[in-house]
């Protein structure tokens, strides 16, 4: 038993950051409260001049993490798993400070352009040991005019017969602006224009300067912080969902797609193991599917979900992103790569208690939402 037990020990020691939730600091660990909802706003961290730029705080920051932990808390508490990451991410689309809906990145062409996608953890279908051929997911690609696209991913995955996984454009749009859909969905048609803000407009032009100096230091900022937004929730019964939603990455070509609508890629969920959402550079997580990496090292590598997600998030790039996880049994595991400065992260327990951080190795504080903001 003994060399077990070292080496137990030593992977602890190893597993760090995607541990944290389980170190000294937080007492709520100790006790192993389940987390019912565990969300990020994407790896990479704003400096304090770019956040002085855009007139924002870390406090901001912590609020708005807050707020969609609230809001997806509630949503859980009266409704479904679905309900929980569709409304905790509704929050941060609409918050202005992510690259998700309002304040998502533009394209080269100066349009922004987004994706997202939705996914239930049930694997298995009627017949014994066979998965269920209309296992629940959905997904939108390089939508313009949509409010939240959560939602329309969300509208797609429980689209009649299940029909459909993933709509892409124009023809995404036209679904979830039918009348049906749309009012059932709350989906909003938005000008473009509803999802610019100053900083991204500030980062465009300074990418399209003609200062070759000034466009440097924007592109390095740019590919250092993503600013994605995800959530995986687990209800009672250990029933997982898990989205995304992005508007992709800085200066991309138009008609670019990246993870966060691929399904095991930047999005998945199996009820056996965790829900995964990933934030990052796109096609790494593309290339090598990153969130069901994680799931397949749960089950067949028999990985608990603060190893698996390491072991996933170490095998890229130092500076390719993160990831967030969290398991049927309420664990949640956060992972980040080694030149990456954070990831705007936090989680909800089953008693309501929230719990954000923003730097890379820094313990989850526990945080209040405030009622006059
Ligand atoms: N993963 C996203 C993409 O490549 C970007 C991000 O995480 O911010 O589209």
């Amino acid at each position: 038993m003994r060399p077990f037990a070292l080496s137990s020990l030593l992977v602890l020691i190893a597993v760090g950051f995607a541990q944290e939730p389980a170190t000294q600091e937080s007492p709520n660990v100790k006790k192993r409260k389940r987390t019912v909802l565990v969300i990020h706003g994407g790896a990479g961290v704003p400096t304090p001049a770019e956040m002085k730029a855009d007139g924002v705080t870390r406090h901001d920051y912590e609020q708005t993490l807050a707020r969609s932990l609230e809001a997806g808390y509630r949503a859980l508490r009266k409704g479904t798993n679905v309900d929980a990451v569709e409304a905790a991410i509704r929050v941060m689309e609409d918050a202005g400070m992510f690259d998700a809906g309002r304040g998502s990145v533009f394209s080269s062409d100066g349009r922004v352009e987004m994706d997202a996608s939705i996914m239930v953890g049930t694997m298995l279908g009627s017949g014994e040991g066979r998965l269920d051929p209309k296992k629940r997911a959905g997904a939108v690609a390089s939508v313009a005019h949509v409010k939240n696209p959560i939602s329309a991913a969300r509208a797609i995955m429980e689209m009649d017969g299940g029909r459909h996984v993933l709509l892409i454009a124009d023809g995404a749009e036209q679904y979830v602006f039918g009348d049906g859909v749309r009012q059932k969905y709350g989906i909003e048609r938005v000008s473009n224009l509803y999802f610019w803000t100053d900083r991204r407009l500030r980062q465009i032009r300074e990418l399209h300067a003609n200062d070759a100096k000034k466009r440097a230091a924007v592109e390095r900022s740019a590919e250092a912080r993503f600013g994605t937004v995800g959530a995986v929730a687990v209800d009672a019964k250990g029933r997982i969902a898990a989205g995304t939603s992005t508007g992709g990455t800085t200066n991309k070509m138009p008609g670019r797609v990246g993870d966060s609508p691929i399904l095991g890629a930047g999005t998945y969920a199996d009820d056996r193991a965790c829900g995964v959402s990933c934030t990052g550079t796109g096609e790494l997580f593309m290339r090598h599917v990153v969130a069901h990496d994680v799931v397949a090292r749960m089950v067949y590598g028999k990985r608990g979900v603060d190893v698996a997600a390491k072991e996933s998030i170490d095998a890229l790039p130092d500076d390719s992103g993160g990831l967030i996880a969290l398991d049927s049994q309420g664990r949640h595991a956060f992972a980040i790569t080694a030149k990456t400065a954070g990831m705007l992260r936090g989680h909800v327990t089953e008693d309501g208690e929230i719990w954000v951080a923003i730097d890379a190795g820094e313990a989850e504080r526990r945080v209040v939402v405030e009622r006059d903001r």
